[in-house]
């Protein structure tokens, strides 16, 4: 509420100024104020635009992160065992800590079928 208030006080005054300085003074400061919401409306609007598109591409990046994973990876080579963090939507590549080699990992999900027991009753 301050702040609208803060606001109208600024275009009024910013208005009265360019009244004073060009004339006629109703006409101007009428044309000044009317401006001032116009540019502000827009700005508002663009300005809206830009925080919805940050909030999106923060919630992605968001997503992504959460799909990802520390897995214990023993290396092909030396076979030194390490964390890698890695990601169950794509293949990661990384170096050994040990011997420095190129490793590609890739995410290998399973699925079974469960096996229910059967209770016969005689
Ligand atoms: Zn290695």
């Amino acid at each position: 509420m301050i702040n609208i208030l803060k606001s109208f006080i600024i275009t009024i005054l910013v208005s009265t100024i360019f009244a004073f300085i060009i004339e006629p003074f109703w006409k101007t400061f009428i044309i000044t104020t009317l401006l001032q919401f116009i540019i502000f409306y827009f700005f508002n609007t663009l300005y809206q635009g830009y925080i919805v598109k940050k909030a999106m591409e923060l919630n992605i990046q968001l997503e992504n992160e959460k799909a990802k994973s520390t897995v214990t990876l023993p290396c092909p080579s030396c076979n030194y065992i390490q964390q890698v963090e890695m990601s169950f939507n794509k293949t990661t590549t990384y170096k050994c800590d040990k011997c420095n080699t190129e490793i590609k990992a890739e995410p290998n999900v399973k699925n079974y079928l469960t096996t229910n027991p059967i209770y016969v009753e005689k």
